[in-house]
């Protein structure tokens, strides 16, 4: 799949690995700035809705208010509505009061323990959009988030307000889990030199290398790496060669314009979905920041979906 080719500030993605929850990219042809911004939106800047507000009603539970409403807001809600839902603070409904279904939506706990105990979980949730739910609401093999544990008799009765928001803006609204980056790593490996060693001097050799990439050509019996979007520092197959009296037998750089991206996401969002989102806020900032001089403008209501062709398929 080619990239956009009428973006001149746009690097070209391939996607190596991709889950739900999880994407490994390399980003081609760009910057240690560009990563970092990319880094950065993807955690501070992509809206997600989360619990803002809790109402109790009822709470006869070991523990205190604060600490249900804690539970509640650390629980990621899926995030797809971000589009149509308005920031609270901006709402034309409701005068920015944040209690209308244009800028909220409303989820609810009510539960009693009839039994010896009851454990409560995201999965007890009721919510006012279907579209709005604990994020493994769905998962038929998740027993759910657990919010608390009641006893007999026990009651909690409450209202959840969940609002849109930026990762920058409170903690519960970041939707990365995990965002890591580093530049690519070349590798030269002498080859001439690599030629004098035996093949168990290069098992040896190859063994010493914490990272798995550096492999043995079965047919060839040359040393290669296989998978240089894997390779990470590792400094020991330099030691090795030199311990072995090959100084120079491989040399090890980091290109600075190719990164791989490692994006776990708590749930609130599909990884896939987070990182297009975050490149195309990127895109127009940088658009608007070096106009295309050929009034290439870009389209605003486009989704995210349209900008998947900034990638590659996957391998
Ligand atoms: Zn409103």
């Amino acid at each position: 799949m080619e990239g956009d080719s009428s973006d001149p500030h746009m690097p070209r993605g391939r996607i190596l690995k991709t889950r739900d929850r999880f994407m490994k990219f390399e980003l081609q042809g760009t910057t240690i700035n560009f990563a970092q911004a990319l880094s950065r939106i993807m955690t501070a800047e992509v809206p997600t809705i989360a619990v803002d507000y809790v109402v109790i009603e009822e709470n006869t539970s070991n523990f205190s208010d604060s600490f249900l409403a804690g539970r509640l807001r650390d629980i990621p809600l899926t995030s797809r509505r971000t589009t149509s839902l308005c920031y609270s603070s901006d709402c034309p409904n409701c005068n920015g009061k944040g209690h209308c279904p244009l800028c909220s939506v409303k989820l609810r706990l009510n539960v009693k323990c009839k039994g010896k105990s009851l454990h409560v979980t995201s999965k007890d949730l009721s919510s006012s959009d279907p579209a709005v739910v604990p994020f493994d609401f769905q998962d038929t093999a998740s027993r759910g988030t657990e919010i608390l544990k009641l006893r007999r008799g026990q009651e909690v009765d409450l209202t959840a307000i969940a609002r849109k928001g930026l990762g920058k803006d409170d903690s519960k609204w970041v939707p990365t889990k995990v965002v890591t980056y580093f530049a690519l790593a070349k590798v030269r490996i002498n080859e001439e030199m690599m030629e004098t060693l035996t093949l168990e001097q290069k098992k040896e050799w190859v063994d010493s290398c914490h990272s798995p990439e550096f492999e043995i050509d079965p047919c060839t019996q040359k040393v290669v790496l296989s998978h240089p979007e894997e390779y990470v520092d590792d400094e020991e197959v330099i030691r090795k060669a030199e311990a072995m009296g090959k100084p120079g037998l491989v040399e090890l750089y980091r290109r600075n314009d190719t990164f791989v991206f490692t994006v776990k996401t708590k749930g609130s969002l599909k990884a896939s979905d987070l990182v297009m989102k975050a490149m195309d806020i990127l895109k127009q900032r940088l658009r608007l920041a070096n106009p295309v001089e050929d009034n290439d403008t870009p389209d605003q209501s486009a989704g995210s979906a349209s900008h998947t062709q900034d990638f590659d398929e996957v391998d």
